[in-house]
């Protein structure tokens, strides 16, 4: 792979660092031409830190390196995007990236509609909204809404009817979302011990 090093001044290139299964983006370092050696030599990810002025394979002293997935450069060979499979949380404050709150976007349209269920919790008003109606009507009643739509979706994988079983899926997932946000989680809480379920 050929890089331009001498494109940026002081011969260091800017290397981002994307999670290889959940897109994130982790880090951004730089690398000089030894540091892209000692990567793909080791598979694992070795930026130039500039403040400890010395090659710095991440996770020399956490033991949460960055093992190398794939290298692609820029489209004028100056800035490089590296697909990693991370061990453990890559940032030093102990969060899976350094952007955290951005990242969190993950789950994208769930985690707008997570927003919005979380709005109309909070703010609308029952009469005029069905979250808010079933906020008003307690626990209780949400929970009982998430057995009746999963009863709903079991009769509708028997039937052959794809239309009626994905929305009958619909219902079961957004109910379901109402009753995560009524006991005070997330989705991403459900996707984090599944995650650690098959380490
Ligand atoms: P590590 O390479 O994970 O063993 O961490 C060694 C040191 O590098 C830490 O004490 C931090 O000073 C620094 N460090 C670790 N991770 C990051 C990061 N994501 N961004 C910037 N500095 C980091
Ligand atoms: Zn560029
Ligand atoms: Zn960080
Ligand atoms: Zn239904």
């Amino acid at each position: 792979m050929k890089i331009d090093f001498t494109k940026n001044t002081d011969g260091l290139t800017p290397t981002i660092i994307q999670d290889n299964e959940t897109k994130n983006v982790l880090m951004m370092g730089y690398m000089n031409q030894e540091a892209l050696d000692k990567t793909l030599e080791t598979n694992k990810v070795t930026f130039f830190s500039r403040s400890k002025n010395r090659l710095w394979t991440k996770g020399e002293e956490s033991g949460n390196f960055l093992n190398l997935i794939s290298i692609k450069k820029d489209c004028d060979d100056d800035t490089l995007l590296i697909q990693v499979n991370p061990v453990g949380p890559t940032c030093h404050t102990g969060s899976d990236t350094c952007w955290q709150e951005t990242n969190n976007q993950e789950y994208g349209f769930i985690s707008k509609l997570e927003k919005t269920i979380k709005d109309r919790k909070e703010n609308a008003n029952p009469d005029s909204s069905y979250i808010a109606s079933l906020f008003a009507k307690g626990f209780n009643k949400i929970a009982q809404k998430v057995g009746e739509e999963a009863v709903e979706v079991v009769i509708e994988a028997k039937d052959s009817n794809d239309d009626l079983f994905l929305s009958e899926s619909a219902d079961l997932l957004f109910h379901y979302l109402i009753l995560l946000q009524a006991k005070g989680f997330q989705l991403n809480d459900v996707i984090s011990v599944l995650k650690q379920r098959k380490k």
